[in-house]
């Protein structure tokens, strides 16, 4: 059984599906907190949806044939310049406004058209309009593709996808323009498979949204709003369910941390904290993970890493925090910091024995006067002082 598309109840549903795609942007841009490209995405469909309807009056003849060509040929390319300013900014947060230069595109074309009436030649029309959309959309699609490094959302395979075949059927259009017959689609069929392409790019765009914003949550969730460190149940939760064996955990404490606080004042205090925090990020190897685990105690796991490696890096970081001076409020902040590590012998039950050894050699270096890293000794592992494992951070 074959469909029978009615090109009037198909071109009514193209223009619906424009608008039903603004009210979705537009729903999705009330409900998110930031510019997302998704106004503009808005005004583009809308602009498109009345391109449409402008067009749709003018083939029942309610509208002059000058008057409706001209006018749905400027605000449907207005519509596609639009959409390709929102998908960048959708994309990459780009607000650049050179982008907005893309309108002279429409107003160009309007122009010509009023000085040539290229616009009441209905192939030479189809063909510019056709070809235009085409650029727009495909150039949209490559702005999505290639922010995917830097952003790595699945969803934007599927709205490039469903961009590129919108382009595609443009180009489609253009080709059975110039030459007819060469491509085995119907008009109604041509617009059936774009309100499709309209539907998936809406849906698609808002799940790229939808995507992002649960990326950030996870982020902000497993991270210290501070320092930009792992936070203590990330770093916990991250480490190896098994084979730890060879591991090793450093546990950093800053000496006097309360007296620097009390000296130069809390906002210090926190700075302080940040220029430790990015001290030790850059000092990390691929593979190590840092979080801070609470106030002033920060955590480091080193996978692979034998006890002369541990003790040699913690003696690089200790030395580094002696070196480091925090400017803040026009002084020199210095500070230094305990370590205590332990390297899994495999023989442990579970992270907290590890973590407990560890503990223990940072007590160790506390208590022989501070600005020290102690190694563990499984055989010598004094009674845990505290199962720390759990506290909240
Ligand atoms: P020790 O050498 O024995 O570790 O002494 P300490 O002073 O570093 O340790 P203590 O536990 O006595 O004090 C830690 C201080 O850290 C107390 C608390 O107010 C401060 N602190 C905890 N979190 C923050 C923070 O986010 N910002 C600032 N500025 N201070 C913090
Ligand atoms: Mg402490
Ligand atoms: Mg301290």
């Amino acid at each position: 059984m074959t469909a029978q598309l009615d090109l009037a109840t198909v071109l009514l549903l193209h223009r619906s599906s424009f608008l039903v795609g603004a009210v979705c942007f537009l729903y999705a841009r009330w409900q998110s907190p930031r510019d997302e490209g998704l106004g503009i995405l808005a005004s583009g469909f809308l602009f498109l949806a009345l391109a449409s309807t402008l067009a749709g009056y003018g083939e029942q003849k309610l509208l002059p044939a000058y008057l409706w060509t001209l006018s749905s040929f400027s605000l449907g390319i207005g519509g596609y310049a639009l959409f390709w300013i929102g998908i960048r900014r959708l994309s990459a947060g780009r607000r650049r406004k050179t982008d907005w230069l893309a309108l002279g595109v429409p107003l160009i074309g309007a122009l010509i058209g009023l000085a040539t009436h290229f616009h009441v030649v209905n192939w030479v029309r189809a063909g510019l309009f056709n070809t235009t959309a085409s650029a727009f959309l495909a150039a949209a699609a490559l702005a999505i593709v290639s922010d995917r490094a830097k952003e790595p959302l699945p969803a934007r395979v599927l709205l490039a996808a469903a961009m590129a075949v919108g382009a595609s059927l443009c180009l489609a259009v253009v080709a059975g323009v110039i030459r007819p017959g060469i491509i085995p689609i119907t008009p109604s069929y041509a617009f059936f498979l774009s309100i499709i392409c309209h539907f998936a790019i809406a849906l698609f765009a808002l799940v790229l949204v939808k995507e992002r914003a649960g990326a950030e949550l996870r982020r902000s969730a497993e991270t210290d709003a501070l320092t930009g460190a792992g936070n203590r149940r990330s770093f916990f939760a991250r480490l190896p369910a098994s084979n730890w064996r060879g591991d090793c955990l450093i546990l950093m404490d800053i000496d006097f941390f309360k007296r620097i606080n009390d000296r130069y004042g809390h906002r210090a205090g926190d700075q302080v904290l940040v220029a430790f925090a990015d001290l030790v990020r850059d000092n990390l190897r691929k593979g190590d993970r840092f979080a801070r685990l609470g106030g002033e105690e920060f955590g480091l796991y080193l996978p692979a890493t034998s006890e002369e490696q541990a003790q040699s890096i913690a003696e690089r970081l200790r030395l580094a925090v002696e070196d480091l001076r925090v400017p803040s409020n026009g002084e020199q902040v210095r500070l230094t910091v305990s370590l205590g590590l332990a390297v899994a012998e495999g023989v442990e039950r579970s992270w907290e024995d590890l973590f407990n050894r560890a503990d223990g050699a940072l007590y160790e270096a506390k208590r022989g006067g501070r600005n020290r890293d102690v190694s563990s000794c499984p055989s010598l592992m004094p009674e845990p002082p505290v199962a720390r494992l759990n506290r909240a951070s």
